[in-house]
């Protein structure tokens, strides 16, 4: 199975899904760029791969110099925090406050200098409104429903891999000093225990599911990479 093709694949049908959503988001708009983007090591290897950002001379002192802040560190996977809900049990507590730093990846155009192969978590973030007038995201109901699925299925099609704060998935493949400890902050992922949708968006959810693995990779399709009917808990 090729997880780099399945990544691009659950990118573009992702894309192409929420071609419809309102967005206010438009290009140079980087308000929810900071220091707190998760991401898998999947994703990682596959935007070190294709966007290659180590070649800015600047980047190693600039993630550098943020991770001497403080950035958020995230406490469980995605999986992790569903499996603890699904069996009934409080979720992990979350002792790490978000950081206030801009993300090292913006170009100073305030772009994303590595845009076609950014994480999922920064495809995710949308907003029907401008965030910088009204102070936060808004997001339909549903969206945020797919999202979270989305990361779940990605944390899967990586259940070998990790998960952690972006940053400390860059600083670990510098070829540089400083990263010793970073490590320390990265997770195991863990497999899909399940979906858990609210009941009024079930149908939808189901209906978006059956598209989704139907979608091609290779000789394969996206419904390959996930276990067998996984669990939809409602
Ligand atoms: S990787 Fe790109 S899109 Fe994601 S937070 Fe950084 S600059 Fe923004």
């Amino acid at each position: 199975m090729n997880t780099h093709d399945a990544l691009l694949a659950i990118y573009t049908f992702y894309d192409d899904f929420t071609a419809d959503f309102p967005v206010a988001c438009r290009s140079g708009c980087n308000t929810c760029c900071t220091t707190n983007v998760m991401a898998t090591s999947l994703e990682m290897d596959y935007m070190v791969k294709w966007a290659r950002p180590f070649t800015d001379p600047g980047i190693s002192d600039r993630i550098l110099s943020c991770l001497k802040g403080s950035v958020y560190r995230p406490s469980s996977t995605i999986n992790q925090s569903a499996s603890r809900c699904l069996a009934g049990r409080e979720p992990v507590y979350e002792h790490s406050m978000h950081g206030l730093g801009a993300c090292p990846l913006l170009n100073r155009d305030g772009l994303c200098s590595v845009y076609p192969y950014r994480p999922f978590a920064c495809r995710a973030m949308s907003s029907e409104s401008s965030c910088q007038e009204a102070g936060s995201a808004l997001m339909q109901s549903f969206l945020v429903t797919v999202n979270l699925a989305i990361y779940q299925i990605i944390e899967h099609v990586d259940k070998e891999g990790e998960y952690g704060n972006m940053l400390d998935f860059l600083i670990a493949r510098m070829k540089t000093s400083g990263n010793e400890e970073t490590s320390r902050y990265i997770l195991r992922n863990q497999e899909l225990p399940g979906f858990i949708i609210p009941p009024d968006e079930l149908p939808r959810f189901k209906s978006f599911m059956r598209r989704f693995i139907r979608v091609p990779v290779g000789d394969l399709k996206l419904g390959d990479y996930l276990p067998q009917s996984p669990r939809i808990i409602s």
